[in-house]
Order: structure tokens, then C-alpha cells, then sequence
């Protein structure tokens, strides 16, 4: 099985701040660090540490950017097709973290909002059944709406993270098979919150619902109903990248047992996420490729 991850490439500039401003307000930062973010390249990363193979497909700039975009992927385990996008600065985003496990995240999103479903189809020549089409709410809609047609006529499974949230994703979800998403995003598509959101959003169409509730844990919606899983008790420094830690870990997990998702991979994703939050960053703050082996073997 082999994932495709259609999204965002971009670079996360990460600054500490004693606490997020309110508006108005000037503050100050401490060190912060400059690495690869993007909920597409977060998403594919931590899938081929975790041992799947997996493509990133992403639209990316012609600037000094997109060579610090290329130089990170080239260090991971996976196949970047870095796709230009004419006129576009690479995608960026501002994360204020307060050190205390909230942050606050500003993103551009221009080069992913240009990628086009004609220019992806070349590298999904090779995409077989079963395959996971792996896609988060950064493109332009109607090209996630062609994506996930094409994954249907392929025979893939379309996992779908719609972050960030728009309300036209509703009219996604009856052509979606597994579905992750936070409280936000839940009570944006289903108007309710927790296990009544869950409900409403497999009656949507998706046969796998997880619901991220942060130090809460997970829900996780399936046929069989609505159940929960624990996050794992640490001292949380920084959440970013916990949901992309969670969601790829969790994809892995069952794949390598050769189940749906199941509360077993949520408990694998907690695991990982766990890690995650403890340290600062995004890149930096993933599990790396030895920590995800032994915590799946
Ligand atoms: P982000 O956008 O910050 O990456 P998210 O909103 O998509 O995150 P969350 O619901 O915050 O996702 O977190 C996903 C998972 O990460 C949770 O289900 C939990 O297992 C783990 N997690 C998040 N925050 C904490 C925490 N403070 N302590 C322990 N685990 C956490």
C-alpha cells in the first residue's frame, strides 16, 4: 500500500511567546526556529517515519523558499514531486506557541489554492487499489472535489482532513472513507459536538470518523458506534503538528495490521502524538523514524 498526500508544502516560522497577544496588542518573542511545515509535508513525513510508503505531492514557488522546502524532503524518507507554481511565493506559516501547549497559526496558501487536479494526475499514474489518497482543507475545492473523484475511479481509499475548515466540505463527505478532524472543524461540518457530531458525520457518508479532542484524547466513529481513546498524560510544550502526528500514525498502524482503523491505531496515534507535544517546533518535533518503529513494533 502505497500513500499519495495531495497538500501543502510550505515553511513554518515558529516564535515563543510568553502568552498569544490579544488584539491590538504588540508583544515580544523569544527564539523561535524556521523549519518545513504545512499540514500536507507534516502528514507525509510522519507516514514514511512510521514505514509506509508514501508520495507528497505539492505545489511549491520559485523562490529561495522552495530550496529550503527541497532540501528538508530530500532528508526524509519519502518521494517529493515539488510542483512549480508559476508567480507564487512557496506557502508560509506563523506559529506563536506560549509553551504551554496553545498556539495561535497564520497561513499562506497560495501556491496550494493554484494546484490544479491536471497537474497532479501525472504522478498518480502508478496509484493502485487500495492505495490511500491522503488530502487536508488547503487546495482550491474544486480540486479536492476532482482528486477525490479521481481516487474513487482508482479504487483508492480517501482519507480527508479538512483543516483548514470550510462549510463547502459538507458536500465532500459522501465520497470520503475515513475522516479526521478536530472539535472546530466537527462542529463546522456537523453543527454538534462530540460523539453527536461523530454520528451525524458517518450518517454523512465516511465509514471512519476520528474526532480530536486534544489532551481529551480521541472519539472514534465507525459502524460499530461511537467510542473513546485517552490522549497519553505528558507535560505538553507545543501541540503543532499533534493532529498530523495522530492521523498518520493512526493510518500506519492499521495498515501494518491490516485492519480499518481501529482503537488499537488510535492508541498507537496518542502514543506518537504524545511525543510530539513535548517538544517544540514541527518538523523537529516528530517522532523520528527509530521512535515510530519501536512504537509500532
Ligand atoms: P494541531 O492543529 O495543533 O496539530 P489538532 O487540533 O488537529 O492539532 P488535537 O485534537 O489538538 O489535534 O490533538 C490530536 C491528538 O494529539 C489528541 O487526540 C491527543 O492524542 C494528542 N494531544 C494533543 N494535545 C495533547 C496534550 N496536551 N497532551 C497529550 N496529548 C495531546
Amino acid at each position: 500500500m502505497r500513500a499519495y498526500v495531495i497538500g501543502n508544502a510550505a515553511i513554518d516560522e515558529n516564535f515563543r511567546v510568553e502568552r498569544l497577544p490579544g488584539e491590538g496588542e504588540s508583544i515580544l518573542a523569544g527564539k523561535g526556529s524556521v523549519e518545513l511545515g504545512g499540514k500536507g509535508a507534516n502528514q507525509a513525513v510522519v507516514l514514511a517515519r512510521a514505514g509506509l510508503p508514501t508520495t507528497l505531492i505539492a505545489g511549491i514557488g520559485s523562490d529561495t523558499r522552495a530550496e529550503r522546502v527541497r532540501g528538508w524532503l530530500a532528508a526524509e524518507p519519502l518521494e517529493a514531486r515539488l510542483l512549480p507554481i508559476a508567480g507564487a511565493s512557496t506557502d508560509l506559516s506563523i506559529i506563536l506557541a506560549d509553551g504551554e501547549g496553545a498556539n495561535v497559526i497564520v497561513t499562506t496558501v497560495d501556491c496550494a489554492r493554484a494546484l490544479t487536479a491536471d497537474a497532479v494526475l501525472p504522478d498518480l499514474a502508478a496509484a493502485a487499489p487500495g492505495d490511500l489518497m491522503v488530502l487536508q482543507g488547503n487546495l482550491g475545492l474544486s480540486t479536492t472535489r476532482a482528486l477525490i473523484a479521481e481516487a474513487r475511479a482508482r479504487a483508492m481509499r480517501v482519507v480527508f482532513n479538512p483543516s483548514p475548515v470550510r462549510d463547502a466540505f459538507a458536500d465532500l463527505l459522501p465520497q470520503v472513507d475515513t475522516l479526521f478532524l478536530n472539535q472546530h472543524e466537527a462542529g463546522v461540518l456537523s453543527g454538534r459536538e462530540g460523539a453527536e457530531a461523530v454520528r451525524a458525520l458517518l450518517r454523512a457518508g465516511p465509514s471512519t470518523v476520528v474526532l480530536t479532542l486534544g489532551r481529551e484524547g480521541a472519539l472514534l466513529g465507525t459502524a460499530g458506534g461511537v467510542r473513546p481513546v485517552p490522549a497519553v498524560a505528558v507535560a505538553a510544550t507545543d501541540s503543532t503538528g499533534a493532529g498530523d502526528t495522530f492521523q498518520s500514525v493512526a493510518l500506519v498502524s492499521a495498515a501494518r495490521r491490516g485492519t480499518g482503523i481501529d482503537a488499537a491505531a488510535l492508541r498507537d496515534a496518542a502514543r506518537a502524538a504524545a511525543i510530539t507535544v513535548t517538544r517544540r517546533g514541527t518538523l523537529s518535533a516528530f517522532p523520528t523514524q527509530a521512535e515510530l518503529e519501536a512504537l509500532l513494533a
